[in-house]
């Protein structure tokens, strides 16, 4: 069986030897006799389980000890109110950076929370770059900072991060977690739905600096991160399937050469699309700033509507799935995340090259 040359923003691409154990292990999880849909999570077998997700994430990112890691429902969307109801106490400010709709929806969610600010926003050029980080205004009485360290809809990626001596830095990294080493003491707090580099829908995972998490009676119990760092995610009955495939895309990557050779490949995959953009003669044009350029989601559109959506028909009648761009901005996106291989890349490189040959005179 071929498999497809998917580009899907998220859900997206699992590797396929993680589809293939799983497949393996499908009817009988460590020799229960039973599939790891029908085990207790109180189990020991389960307990295993998310005991290797956990310790493998904290193995690949090298997740400081003064750190928790959390694994829960709701997507990022959730977090998005969590986090303020957690950390955006009554006379503090909350300051978010705006780099496109992801940060726009965790601003309008904080603000129903608490007071906030924004502290650089890249609206104006259409979101298609990442503002200076000498230009961002951090609220006097912040809380924290918050950033959307990639953005999945427009193509953009913070390179650097922003340093706050006293103000926690929160990172939306659904969409680029995992894919490069990051030097997780510099975030108060990490978090990323799992459906892009991590595995499934399903889970999301919480990094945390532990002294952030504090007691807050007025909470709801589901909503406070005390309740599942107290109880190692397992307050509640958590997403057993998406977290056994979390463990084994962790295990991947681990066998892949960890977080290195991640981004090695990863920067090799973006280079050849941005390249093919380039050397193009504008017939592509890449939404994002060259310096502010994604490496997992490459967003461009062609010199009109009518021939973006002529390569948009003859690339899925080529095989090519999910390239079309967001609904809200059109164009094109090929979402490169760590499970698309590199010969699917060459493929559609090749591919684009064709299509603009054949379309040029
Ligand atoms: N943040 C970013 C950067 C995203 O790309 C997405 C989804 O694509 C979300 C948040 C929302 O994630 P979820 O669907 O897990 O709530």
């Amino acid at each position: 069986m071929k498999r497809a040359y998917n580009f899907n923003a998220g859900p997206a691409a699992l590797p396929e030897a993680v589809l293939a154990k799983a497949q393996e292990e499908f009817l009988n999880i460590n020799g229960s006799g039973m599939s790891v849909m029908e085990i207790s999570h109180r189990s020991k077998d389960f307990e295993s389980i998310i005991n290797k997700a956990k310790s493998l994430l904290i193995e690949l990112m090298d997740i400081p000890e003064d750190y928790d890691v959390l694994f829960l429902q709701g997507g990022a969307s959730l977090q998005f109110s969590m986090i303020p109801m957690n950390l955006l106490p009554e006379g503090k400010t909350a300051s978010y950076v705006l780099t496109g709709s992801w940060s726009e929806k965790a601003l309008k969610e904080a603000e129903k929370v608490g007071t906030c600010e924004v502290a650089a926003s890249a609206k104006e050029t259409n979101y298609s770059t990442i503002p200076a980080l000498d230009e961002l205004n951090v609220a006097e009485n912040a809380a924290y900072l918050h950033i959307t360290s990639n953005n999945t809809i427009f193509g953009t990626q913070w390179k650097d991060y922003p340093e706050t001596v006293e103000v926690p830095v929160i990172a939306d990294m659904s969409s680029d977690i995992l894919s490069k080493k990051i030097d997780v003491s510099k975030f108060g707090l990490i978090y990323a739905g799992a459906q892009k580099n991590l595995g499934p829908s399903g889970v999301t995972v919480v990094i945390i600096r532990k002294d952030l998490i504090q007691k807050n009676a007025g909470l709801p119990t589901m909503l406070s991160f005390q309740t599942h760092a107290d109880n190692d995610s397992l307050y509640n009955t958590p997403p057993t399937m998406s977290i056994y495939l979390l463990s084994l895309v962790l295990q991947w990557v681990k066998d892949l050469g960890g977080l290195e050779e991640i981004e090695r490949l990863n920067e090799q995959k973006a280079a050849l699309l941005y390249n093919t953009i380039d050397e193009s003669n504008g017939f592509y044009k890449g939404h994002a700033r060259p310096d502010s350029r994604s490496y997992m989601n490459v967003t461009f559109t062609l010199k009109n509507e009518d021939l973006t959506k002529q390569f948009l028909a003859e690339a899925k009648e080529a095989g090519f799935v999910g390239l079309n761009g967001h609904r809200s901005v059109g164009g094109c996106r090929a979402s490169i995340y760590n499970a698309v291989p590199l010969v699917h890349c060459e493929e559609l490189a090749s591919f684009m090259k064709k299509f603009q040959a054949a379309h040029t005179r």
